[in-house]
Protein backbone atom coordinates (compact mmCIF):
# COMPACT_ATOMS: atom_id res chain seq x y z
CA UNK A 1 0.00 0.00 0.00
CA UNK A 2 1.74 3.30 -1.24
CA UNK A 3 0.31 6.27 1.01
CA UNK A 4 1.70 10.17 0.28
CA UNK A 5 0.88 12.26 3.53
CA UNK A 6 0.01 15.97 3.09
CA UNK A 7 -0.47 17.83 6.40
CA UNK A 8 -0.07 21.47 7.35
CA UNK A 9 -2.29 24.25 8.10
CA UNK A 10 -5.55 25.85 6.41
CA UNK A 11 -4.52 27.20 2.60
CA UNK A 12 -1.44 25.72 2.86
CA UNK A 13 -2.20 24.34 -0.79
CA UNK A 14 -2.34 21.15 0.74
CA UNK A 15 -5.67 20.64 -1.58
CA UNK A 16 -4.16 21.58 -5.07
CA UNK A 17 -0.83 19.89 -4.52
CA UNK A 18 -2.55 16.79 -3.17
CA UNK A 19 -5.01 16.19 -6.44
CA UNK A 20 -2.15 17.13 -9.03
CA UNK A 21 0.10 14.49 -7.43
CA UNK A 22 -2.23 11.62 -7.25
CA UNK A 23 -2.92 12.29 -10.60
CA UNK A 24 0.92 12.48 -11.40
CA UNK A 25 1.30 8.91 -9.29
CA UNK A 26 -1.59 7.75 -10.83
CA UNK A 27 -2.99 7.51 -6.78
CA UNK A 28 -6.44 8.10 -5.57
CA UNK A 29 -6.38 11.43 -3.41
CA UNK A 30 -8.63 11.80 -0.23
CA UNK A 31 -9.29 15.10 1.39
CA UNK A 32 -9.64 14.33 5.16
CA UNK A 33 -10.61 17.48 5.90
CA UNK A 34 -14.29 17.25 3.95
CA UNK A 35 -14.55 14.29 6.45
CA UNK A 36 -14.58 16.48 9.77
CA UNK A 37 -16.78 19.16 7.74
CA UNK A 38 -19.59 16.66 7.46
CA UNK A 39 -19.89 15.21 10.19
CA UNK A 40 -20.01 19.13 11.15
CA UNK A 41 -22.34 20.09 8.52
CA UNK A 42 -24.88 17.37 9.18
CA UNK A 43 -25.15 17.69 12.86
CA UNK A 44 -25.56 21.63 12.25
CA UNK A 45 -28.42 21.09 9.66
CA UNK A 46 -30.21 17.91 12.29
CA UNK A 47 -29.33 21.07 15.06
CA UNK A 48 -27.72 18.31 17.49
CA UNK A 49 -25.53 19.90 20.17
CA UNK A 50 -22.00 20.55 18.69
CA UNK A 51 -20.45 20.14 22.57
CA UNK A 52 -22.32 17.18 23.07
CA UNK A 53 -19.38 15.07 22.22
CA UNK A 54 -21.42 11.25 23.07
CA UNK A 55 -23.70 12.73 20.14
CA UNK A 56 -21.58 14.06 18.16
CA UNK A 57 -19.14 11.15 18.04
CA UNK A 58 -22.35 8.42 17.67
CA UNK A 59 -23.74 10.58 14.93
CA UNK A 60 -19.90 10.39 13.02
CA UNK A 61 -20.29 6.15 13.28
CA UNK A 62 -23.59 6.52 12.17
CA UNK A 63 -23.47 8.51 8.99
CA UNK A 64 -23.31 6.97 5.41
CA UNK A 65 -20.05 8.94 4.31
CA UNK A 66 -18.77 9.32 0.66
CA UNK A 67 -15.67 11.80 -0.40
CA UNK A 68 -14.71 11.32 -3.71
CA UNK A 69 -13.94 12.95 -7.22
CA UNK A 70 -17.70 13.44 -7.46
CA UNK A 71 -17.95 15.75 -4.37
CA UNK A 72 -19.19 15.03 -0.83
CA UNK A 73 -22.03 12.71 0.45
CA UNK A 74 -23.44 12.41 3.62
CA UNK A 75 -26.52 10.41 4.12
CA UNK A 76 -27.93 10.58 0.74
CA UNK A 77 -27.24 14.71 0.71
CA UNK A 78 -24.89 16.00 -1.60
CA UNK A 79 -22.76 18.36 0.84
CA UNK A 80 -20.04 18.98 -1.66
CA UNK A 81 -20.32 23.20 -1.50
CA UNK A 82 -22.51 22.94 1.87
CA UNK A 83 -19.56 21.70 4.17
CA UNK A 84 -17.49 24.67 2.81
CA UNK A 85 -20.00 27.62 4.33
CA UNK A 86 -18.28 30.02 6.68
CA UNK A 87 -20.62 28.65 9.49
CA UNK A 88 -19.18 24.90 8.52
CA UNK A 89 -15.69 26.36 8.48
CA UNK A 90 -15.95 28.20 11.73
CA UNK A 91 -17.82 25.32 14.22
CA UNK A 92 -15.47 22.96 12.54
CA UNK A 93 -12.61 22.59 14.89
CA UNK A 94 -14.43 22.26 17.46
CA UNK A 95 -16.19 18.78 16.07
CA UNK A 96 -12.29 17.63 15.17
CA UNK A 97 -11.13 17.70 18.58
CA UNK A 98 -13.59 15.15 19.41
CA UNK A 99 -12.07 12.20 20.00
CA UNK A 100 -14.36 10.12 19.63
CA UNK A 101 -14.79 11.59 15.92
CA UNK A 102 -11.29 11.10 15.42
CA UNK A 103 -11.34 7.57 16.39
CA UNK A 104 -13.95 6.83 13.57
CA UNK A 105 -12.32 9.13 11.08
CA UNK A 106 -9.40 7.51 11.34
CA UNK A 107 -10.56 4.05 11.15
CA UNK A 108 -12.67 5.29 7.79
CA UNK A 109 -9.74 7.06 7.02
CA UNK A 110 -7.51 3.72 6.78
CA UNK A 111 -10.18 1.48 5.36
CA UNK A 112 -10.26 4.32 2.66
CA UNK A 113 -6.19 3.68 1.94
CA UNK A 114 -6.65 -0.14 2.20
CA UNK A 115 -9.90 -0.58 -0.11
CA UNK A 116 -7.59 1.97 -2.84
CA UNK A 117 -4.55 0.13 -2.36
CA UNK A 118 -3.14 3.52 -0.53
CA UNK A 119 -3.28 7.34 -1.46
CA UNK A 120 -2.55 10.75 -1.68
CA UNK A 121 -3.99 11.59 1.93
CA UNK A 122 -4.35 15.32 2.86
CA UNK A 123 -5.45 16.41 6.60
CA UNK A 124 -3.56 17.50 9.92
CA UNK A 125 -2.80 14.10 11.90
CA UNK A 126 -2.38 11.32 8.34
CA UNK A 127 1.31 12.01 8.81
CA UNK A 128 1.63 11.83 12.40
CA UNK A 129 -0.86 9.32 13.82
CA UNK A 130 -3.38 8.24 10.87
CA UNK A 131 -0.57 6.56 8.72
CA UNK A 132 3.02 7.15 10.78
CA UNK A 133 4.73 4.72 8.14
CA UNK A 134 3.26 6.85 5.08
CA UNK A 135 6.27 6.38 2.28
CA UNK A 136 6.45 10.57 1.94
CA UNK A 137 5.24 12.89 4.73
CA UNK A 138 4.96 16.49 3.43
CA UNK A 139 4.32 19.33 5.81
CA UNK A 140 3.08 22.37 3.20
CA UNK A 141 3.16 25.54 4.66
CA UNK A 142 2.82 29.21 3.25
CA UNK A 143 2.76 32.45 5.43
CA UNK A 144 -0.35 33.62 7.12
CA UNK A 145 -1.13 36.05 4.18
CA UNK A 146 -0.64 34.40 1.64
CA UNK A 147 -2.77 31.63 2.66
CA UNK A 148 -5.50 34.37 3.26
CA UNK A 149 -5.06 35.68 -0.31
CA UNK A 150 -5.06 32.09 -1.67
CA UNK A 151 -8.96 31.16 0.00
CA UNK A 152 -10.36 34.95 -0.87
CA UNK A 153 -9.41 34.32 -4.83
CA UNK A 154 -11.22 31.01 -4.16
CA UNK A 155 -14.11 32.12 -2.38
CA UNK A 156 -14.32 36.16 -1.58
CA UNK A 157 -14.06 37.96 1.48
CA UNK A 158 -12.17 40.72 3.44
CA UNK A 159 -8.33 39.26 3.47
CA UNK A 160 -7.83 41.08 7.01
CA UNK A 161 -10.89 38.81 8.02
CA UNK A 162 -10.37 35.60 6.90
CA UNK A 163 -6.64 35.50 7.66
CA UNK A 164 -7.73 36.02 11.22
CA UNK A 165 -9.90 33.27 10.93
CA UNK A 166 -7.19 31.14 9.60
CA UNK A 167 -4.78 32.09 12.47
CA UNK A 168 -8.02 31.02 15.03
CA UNK A 169 -8.43 27.62 13.83
CA UNK A 170 -4.75 26.79 13.29
CA UNK A 171 -4.46 27.39 17.09
CA UNK A 172 -7.24 25.53 17.39
CA UNK A 173 -6.61 22.53 15.52
CA UNK A 174 -2.76 22.78 17.04
CA UNK A 175 -3.42 23.21 20.67
CA UNK A 176 -6.01 20.21 20.62
CA UNK A 177 -5.64 16.96 23.06
CA UNK A 178 -5.89 14.54 20.64
CA UNK A 179 -4.02 14.28 17.33
CA UNK A 180 -2.69 18.06 16.96
CA UNK A 181 -1.72 19.69 13.63
CA UNK A 182 2.28 18.80 14.69
CA UNK A 183 5.37 18.49 12.60
CA UNK A 184 5.52 14.95 12.11
CA UNK A 185 8.48 12.79 12.88
CA UNK A 186 10.30 11.99 9.40
CA UNK A 187 8.00 14.75 7.34
CA UNK A 188 9.42 17.51 4.57
CA UNK A 189 8.39 20.78 5.63
CA UNK A 190 7.63 22.45 1.59
CA UNK A 191 6.84 26.26 1.90
CA UNK A 192 4.77 26.99 -0.70
CA UNK A 193 5.07 30.76 -0.18
CA UNK A 194 5.85 32.42 -3.84
CA UNK A 195 5.56 29.15 -5.35
CA UNK A 196 3.18 28.37 -8.02
CA UNK A 197 2.11 24.58 -8.52
CA UNK A 198 4.58 23.71 -11.00
CA UNK A 199 7.23 24.65 -9.07
CA UNK A 200 5.74 22.71 -5.87
CA UNK A 201 5.47 19.49 -7.83
CA UNK A 202 8.90 19.65 -9.45
CA UNK A 203 10.28 20.03 -5.95
CA UNK A 204 7.79 17.39 -4.50
CA UNK A 205 9.11 15.14 -7.26
CA UNK A 206 12.92 15.67 -6.21
CA UNK A 207 12.22 14.84 -2.82
CA UNK A 208 10.90 11.13 -4.14
CA UNK A 209 13.44 10.86 -6.24
CA UNK A 210 16.08 11.30 -3.59
CA UNK A 211 13.64 8.99 -1.20
O1 LIG B 1 -8.53 20.86 5.48
P1 LIG B 1 -9.71 21.68 5.97
O2 LIG B 1 -9.35 23.09 6.25
O3 LIG B 1 -10.91 21.54 5.10
O4 LIG B 1 -10.07 20.99 7.36
C1 LIG B 1 -11.14 21.45 8.13
C2 LIG B 1 -10.88 21.14 9.60
O5 LIG B 1 -10.93 19.74 9.81
C3 LIG B 1 -9.53 21.59 10.15
O6 LIG B 1 -9.54 22.95 10.56
C4 LIG B 1 -9.35 20.65 11.32
O7 LIG B 1 -10.06 21.12 12.46
C5 LIG B 1 -10.04 19.38 10.85
N1 LIG B 1 -9.14 18.34 10.39
C6 LIG B 1 -8.52 17.54 11.32
N2 LIG B 1 -7.77 16.49 10.94
C7 LIG B 1 -7.59 16.21 9.65
C8 LIG B 1 -8.18 17.03 8.66
C9 LIG B 1 -8.93 18.11 9.07
O8 LIG B 1 -8.66 17.79 12.51
N3 LIG B 1 -6.86 15.14 9.30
Amino acid sequence: MRVIAIDGPAGAGKSTIGRALAARLGLQYLDTGAMYRAVTFIAMRRELPLHDTEVIAELSRQIDLRVDDDGVFVDGLDATSAIRTPQVTAAVSAVAANSGVRTEMRRRQREWAMQHGGGVIEGRDIGSVVFPDAELKLHLTASPRIRAERRVAEAGGDVDEIEAAIAARDHYDSTRADSPLTLADGSIVVDTTGLGIDAVIAHIESLMEQA
